[in-house]
């Protein structure tokens, strides 16, 4: 370590109090990744910092060092947001997880960053509230994570992504500035300047603390499985409720490959079919009654097979741990995936899935598919399988490397992949999913002419890092 780097981590020790500053090699191995496990940097250190003071009193030291930093909430971004700079530390909000006010008459809810988002619909519940939006890793991803990543789940169709919950941010700038964005009322006079930090991936700066809006839980809840023999009814079914102008909370669908993965994993005792619905209905009593029995008719017209309404509230949680386990569960189905995150309109769903199962016969690999199947650009989530599953070997995309099985000819699975993501970008959606504001996002939206990503989100990383 040259002097300089020891006058530095003397300095950043002092900010924190010592005991949050990690600079040994062993204990900074936890930080080299993400959930996009094939890239790995090793920081030069890691900073967790447990006020807003500290956050700002780091910044400026890295303003004024030129030091690259990237925040990073609990690690579980799927496109290497929080992977650290070489030579750059890594600021870990995890260490500020105080839920600092909940304000029920008017539903808000002020947190710190490191919050896992579950704990903000924990916290609330008793008074019979709840916080929206609920990524599959709801149970360990942080607040500020999904603002960055403006994370969506499974009742965002309904209730809309994280961009529609967050009123405020007071934010840390590049400089060590701190700003605050938006506030606890809605529609704050000016530019929506919150909105445009929701969604950017770290790139514009740290945030601190974050005004969420909760919502009033429904009278009441339903859960509909329907099976079908394949995704193309599912489809349909899917296509007849939107038509019939109903709004579910959520519906997903899952394929023969994902209801395997998700039974194998947490036994949610989902019908062995080729394509499955959820349909969840919240509302007035008599208004779900009556719409899970047209929504029950719909799916019987399209050709379900069998039709069944989770009769408890353990039920309905048992039918949603296997959706939400469903990505995490590929590997009791096969040790190395890779995973594509797309977007496409949801009248083009069909025409997707029908391309998707021929490029999996002719590539020779298997692909799951489980997705949101009624956002109106639906985000499909495909898993692509190696005929074996042996030690891991890496491809490469984009500028990205992802995994795939040992024995998989390398070759006819980028082949297989490139075909899959024009396939997705010629009906006008986006190769990624919700997630990348980065390189991946940028290079989708330039192939995209109508895609409504954001195409300077690129340079904006390089400037800000
Ligand atoms: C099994 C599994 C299921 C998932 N399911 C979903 C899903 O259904 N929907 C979905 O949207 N995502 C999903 N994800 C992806 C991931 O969980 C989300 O993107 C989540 O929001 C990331 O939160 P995190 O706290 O782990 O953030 P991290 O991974 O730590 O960071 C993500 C990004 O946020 C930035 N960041 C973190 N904190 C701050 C802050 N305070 N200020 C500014 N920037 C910050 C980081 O720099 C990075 O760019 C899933 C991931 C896994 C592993």
């Amino acid at each position: 370590m040259n002097p300089m780097e020891a006058r530095i981590l003397d300095e950043f020790r002092t900010v924190v109090d010592g005991r949050g500053l990690i600079s040994s090699s062993e204990e900074l191995k936890t930080y080299e990744c993400d959930g996009l496990t094939n890239f790995r940097v090793q920081p030069r250190a890691v900073l967790l910092p447990t006020c807003t003071e500290q956050v700002q009193a780091i910044i400026r030291i890295c303003h004024r060092e030129r030091i690259p930093f990237v925040a990073r909430g609990s690690g579980t971004g799927l496109s290497g947001g929080a992977l650290p700079i070489e030579s750059g530390i890594v600021i870990g909000l995890a260490r500020m997880n105080r839920i600092l006010e909940v304000d029920f008459p008017n539903a808000r809810v002020v947190v710190e960053p490191g919050v896992i988002n579950l704990d903000v619909t924990g916290r609330v519940a008793p008074q019979e509230y709840f916080y929206a939006p609920d990524p599959s890793s709801q149970s360990i991803c942080s607040i500020g994570g999904n603002v960055a990543e403006n994370s969506g789940g499974a009742h965002c169709l309904k209730y809309g992504f994280t961009t529609t919950h967050v009123l405020g941010l007071e934010v840390i700038l590049p400089d060590g500035s701190l700003i605050h964005l938006g506030s606890k009322t809605l529609d704050t006079p000016g530019y929506d300047l919150a909105g445009v930090f929701v969604g950017s991936e770290g790139t514009l700066g740290v945030a601190t603390k974050i005004i969420l809006r909760i919502v009033k839980r429904p009278e009441c809840v339903r859960t509909l499985l329907a099976a079908f023999p394949s995704t193309n009814e599912a489809g349909a079914a899917v296509s007849g409720i939107i038509a019939a102008g109903m709004l579910p909370a959520a519906i997903e669908m899952m394929d023969n490959l994902s209801i395997q993965a998700a039974e194998a994993a947490v036994h949610p005792n989902y019908p062995n079919c080729g394509g499955l619905l959820l349909v969840e209905l919240d509302g007035p009593v008599a208004e779900v009654e009556t719409l899970m029995a047209d929504v029950s008719e719909i799916c019987r017209s399209s050709g379900a097979s069998e039709i069944r309404v989770a009769k408890s509230d353990a039920e309905r949680a048992l039918v949603w741990k296997g959706r939400k386990s469903a990505f995490a569960a590929m590997g009791r189905i096969s040790s190395n995936y890779i995973v594509q995150d797309g977007v496409i309109p949801r009248t083009a769903l069909p025409r997707v899935l029908s391309e998707i199962e021929l490029l999996s016969k002719k590539a020779g690999l298997r692909v799951a598919n489980v997705f949101h199947a009624a956002s109106p650009a639906g985000s499909l989530r495909c898993a692509n399988f190696g005929p074996g599953g042996s030690r891991g070997s890496t491809i490469r995309q984009n500028s990205r490397i992802v995994h795939c099985g040992g024995r998989l000819d390398h070759r006819r699975a980028r082949r297989g992949r490139r075909q899959k993501e024009s396939d997705v970008e010629n009906v006008c959606g986006a190769r990624s999913g919700n997630h990348a504001a980065g390189s991946l996002r940028f290079r989708s939206a330039a192939a995209c002419e109508s895609h409504e990503s954001v195409p300077h989100s690129a340079p904006v990383r390089r400037e800000n890092r």
